[in-house]
């Protein structure tokens, strides 16, 4: 929970074994992925969804142990026409059939797990579905692969994911954000960061710090999977690295609004690219010059 003062965030409230305590900060940073704190402080988010891709989808990994990987990754090599039937059957058997990957050790396999659409992060129901059917999913993979996989006669469940794997919930309205339209190569003015493309066939995306600034609300900022940005952008900007660099960027610019005793809003755009520049952070050439001059 936000702790609200003036209309702005101050702080956490945060449960533990000590009971109910809260967190006060200048500035807050929301790193939820799914928008909890900036949606319980009343800022505006958008749901929308490209059901095209992937981005949306939920998904719990997987380890099985006692595999031969090696034997499995030969049999798939020599045998390409069986491990097709192999897959086919699976799906016709089980509907969201996954294969296994190798992982750091030979005698374990890595499922990413079967992706799940049509449900929402941030319904309780939905999240107790999504997790019986991943649990679901795991026996029937084991059952299906120790009778028909070379290589997993002897696997057992190793460990599932502590969490359930969410990519997408709801993305800030921002002062500014990433769009489709933004893949042309242009750089923002703004810029904190640049991102790799959605395919070589596009341009490096630059992202502005107004993805991770509330179009109203103050004192949070919003880095990570929920930064502003549409549907198509998300496909990418959801990604590791790019959380880290708006994480990066959000942590400077928290570190900047509460030294100078501003809203994050406020920060001179300048004096953040001048601190990731300190930092060893990418920015095109032209942001890095005009920030040193
Ligand atoms: C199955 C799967 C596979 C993926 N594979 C890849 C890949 O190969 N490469 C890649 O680059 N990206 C991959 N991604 C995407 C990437 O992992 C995520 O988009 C990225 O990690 C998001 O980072 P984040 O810090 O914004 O959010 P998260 O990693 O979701 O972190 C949010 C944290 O906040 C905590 N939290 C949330 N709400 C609350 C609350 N109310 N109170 C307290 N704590 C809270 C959560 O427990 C979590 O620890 C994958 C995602 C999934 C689901």
């Amino acid at each position: 929970m936000p702790v609200m003062e003036d209309g702005a965030v101050r702080g956490a409230v945060f449960e533990s074994k000590q009971g109910r305590r809260a967190v006060l900060a200048k500035v807050v940073v929301d790193a939820t992925g799914d928008g909890d704190l900036f949606h319980r402080a009343g800022a505006a988010s958008s749901t929308e969804i490209d059901t095209r891709d992937i981005h949306h989808c939920m998904n719990t990994p997987w380890l099985f142990g006692g595999v031969d990987m090696p034997a499995f990754l030969h049999w798939r090599v020599e045998q390409p026409a069986e491990f097709s039937e192999f897959m086919r059957r699976g799906k016709a058997a089980i509907g969201l059939f996954d294969r296994a990957f190798v992982s750091w050790r030979d005698d374990v396999a890595l499922f990413m797990g079967p992706r799940m659409a049509g449900f929402s992060a941030v319904e309780v129901d939905d999240l107790t579905e999504v997790e019986i059917r991943s649990r679901r999913l795991m026996a029937q993979h084991l059952e299906f692969y120790r009778a028909h996989a070379p290589g997993f006669e002897g696997a057992w469940l190793m460990l599932s994911a502590p969490q359930l794997g969410i990519r997408h919930a709801r993305r800030l309205v921002g002062m500014g954000a990433v769009t489709r339209e933004s893949w042309d190569g242009r750089v923002q003015p703004d810029e904190i960061g640049v991102s790799p493309p959605l395919s070589p066939s596009f341009a490096n995306v630059s992202v502005g710090y107004g993805a991770l600034v509330p179009a109203r609300l103050d004192g949070l900022l919003a880095p990570g999977r929920h930064l502003s940005c549409d549907p198509s952008s998300h496909s990418f900007l959801r990604e590791i690295p790019q959380c880290w660099l708006t994480g990066q960027a959000a942590g400077v610019a928290a570190a900047l609004a509460a030294d100078r005793g501003v809203e994050p809003r406020a920060v001179p755009v300048r004096e953040i690219q001048r601190a990731l520049l300190r930092q060893g952070a990418h920015l095109t050439e032209a942001v890095a010059e005009q920030a040193a001059a």
